[in-house]
């Protein structure tokens, strides 16, 4: 994969010896000859929100690239050692300044769909309870859309929450 390029690890973070590669566990990894660590790469995961609001939708605007200037549901990754939800939660104040009951498990989207992104993601379903609407963090605009007039999405993982939102309140 491409991704690993930029960010391969060269030398051991236990003992400092350059790393070299070996097929283990069927995968070619970075190990250590000195040490014998093997680095066994960890997926990526972020935790999404959606919230919903008179038939609209929560969406704040990146000002990251890529798809900087698209609409994506409030999200980041989960710290290590976070619990999933309440990376949700503090996200979502980060980027919305909206306070949130996590309400449900909506769903997990799997696929890393840029260089930087997420391997999963987990989205759930989130009612305010505080808060004041602001962008902040790495959104520099936070508004709800209705589901029929909604401005360019980012992300592949988006679109699809949106999209089974849609068949979800209209069935058949
Ligand atoms: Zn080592």
């Amino acid at each position: 994969m491409t991704h690993h390029q930029n960010n391969e690890i060269k030398f051991c973070p236990y003992c400092g010896t350059p790393t070299q590669k070996k097929i283990v566990y069927e995968k070619v990894r970075v190990f250590c000859p000195d040490c014998n660590w093997v680095y066994y790469e960890d997926p990526k995961v972020a935790a999404a929100v959606l919230v919903q609001q008179n038939g609209s939708i929560l969406l704040a605007r990146r000002i990251f690239n890529p798809n900087k200037g698209e609409w994506t549901l409030p999200a980041g990754f989960i710290d290590a050692h976070e619990d999933p939800e309440q990376a949700a939660i503090r996200e979502c104040l980060e980027e919305t300044g909206l306070e949130v009951n996590i309400s449900g498990l909506r769903e997990i989207i799997s696929g890393r769909e840029h260089d930087r992104g997420a391997d999963m993601v987990i989205v759930y379903d989130a009612e305010i309870i505080g808060g004041i609407l602001t962008a902040g963090d790495d959104a520099d605009e936070v508004a709800f859309f209705p589901l029929d007039q909604l401005p360019p999405i980012a992300f592949q993982a988006t679109r699809k929450v949106i999209k089974s939102l849609i068949q979800k309140n209209n069935p058949s």
